[in-house]
């Protein structure tokens, strides 16, 4: 069999890969934050990467979206202000708007070309969301914005590139920083973060996790399979009010409720399965006790 494509590898670990056939490169950049690329995959169809590392495709972003958003959307009595921070792309802002509560979104990328690329070469991952009118796009760093911030949100969704070693996103996952969200939360104020893989890196999901905790009272991790990112990958919570955990057997209702109808992944039974933790990876939690901190930050192996 000879095969016309050329083949990218994302590693998830030193000695793990996910490998991808590419058909042709639609766009390459560097700007000051990261390598940005689009391609178009075999399997996925055009994907965004950046720094080596599958952010989106055409195919499959639905289910991480879905996931990272919703759960925590639904819970909320009614989400009026929300803040996003990262998410470039645009399908965490798309999902956001699907609430028909929602009277504000302020969205905070570092890189405004990932956004311009994303526009232009991936229109799909936003659907339109950026011309939405209660969408207010901040191009800078997401915790300078919140350290700043003198806003008050009901939702804040964290969609950052994960905790990599100098990289632009790692002291986004700490306890100070994770103070800090709760001071510009509103009364029944819910956090959402993604957590990284819960297989390859259950260390960092688990340090998340117990850090979101140490901060929120009301704090929980639940996972979903990405078959681009060839992992479950992992979300975390804090919550001030509702608990995203409380709407096992009644997500679907909740969600029609509140006129969140064009959902590809998430019902009743995929949310339930959602929290279905397997059991090495619970005990793990139980016994783990790091909490990461500005001086002491987790990171992915590689
Ligand atoms: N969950 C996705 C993943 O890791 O596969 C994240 C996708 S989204 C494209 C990640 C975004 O976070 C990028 O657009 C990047 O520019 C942005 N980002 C990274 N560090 C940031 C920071 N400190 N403040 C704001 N945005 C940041």
């Amino acid at each position: 069999m000879s095969l016309s494509w050329k083949w990218f590898t994302e590693y998830q670990t030193h000695g793990s890969a996910h490998m991808h056939g590419i058909k042709r490169t639609i766009h390459s950049d560097k700007s000051r934050f990261q390598e940005i690329d689009v391609v178009e995959s075999e399997e996925y169809g055009r994907m965004l990467i950046l720094d080596g590392k599958v952010q989106s495709t055409v195919r499959d972003e639905y289910i991480y979206h879905e996931a990272l958003v919703q759960p925590a959307m639904v819970a909320h009595p009614s989400t009026r202000d929300v803040l996003i921070l990262g998410g470039g792309e645009g399908a965490t802002l798309r999902e956001a708007l699907k609430h028909h509560s929602v009277k504000a979104v302020v969205m905070v990328d570092i890189d405004r070309r990932v956004v311009e690329i994303s526009r232009e070469f991936v229109p799909e991952l936003s659907s339109g969301a950026f011309e939405d009118p209660r969408v207010e796009l901040v191009i800078g760093d997401g915790r300078k914005y919140v350290e700043g911030c003198t806003r008050k949100f009901d939702v804040v969704i964290i969609d950052l590139t994960d905790p990599q070693e100098g990289g632009p996103g790692a002291m986004l996952y700490t306890k100070e920083f994770y103070a800090m969200l709760w001071g510009i939360l509103k009364q029944d104020g819910v956090i959402v973060t993604q957590a990284t893989s819960t297989y390859y890196s259950d260390y960092c999901f688990a340090t998340i996790l117990k850090t979101v905790g140490s901060v929120f009272q009301k704090a929980g991790g639940y996972h979903v399979w990405v078959p681009s990112y060839d992992s479950t990958w992992g979300i975390v919570y804090g919550s001030k009010g509702p608990d995203p955990h409380g709407l096992v057997g009644g997500f679907e209702e909740e969600a029609d409720r509140k006129g969140v109808k064009s959902l590809r992944y998430l019902d009743d039974k995929t949310y339930q399965a959602l929290f279905a933790l397997p059991k090495d990876l619970v005990e793990k939690i139980r016994q783990w006790e790091r909490i990461a901190t500005d001086a002491n930050p987790t990171f992915m192996p590689v």
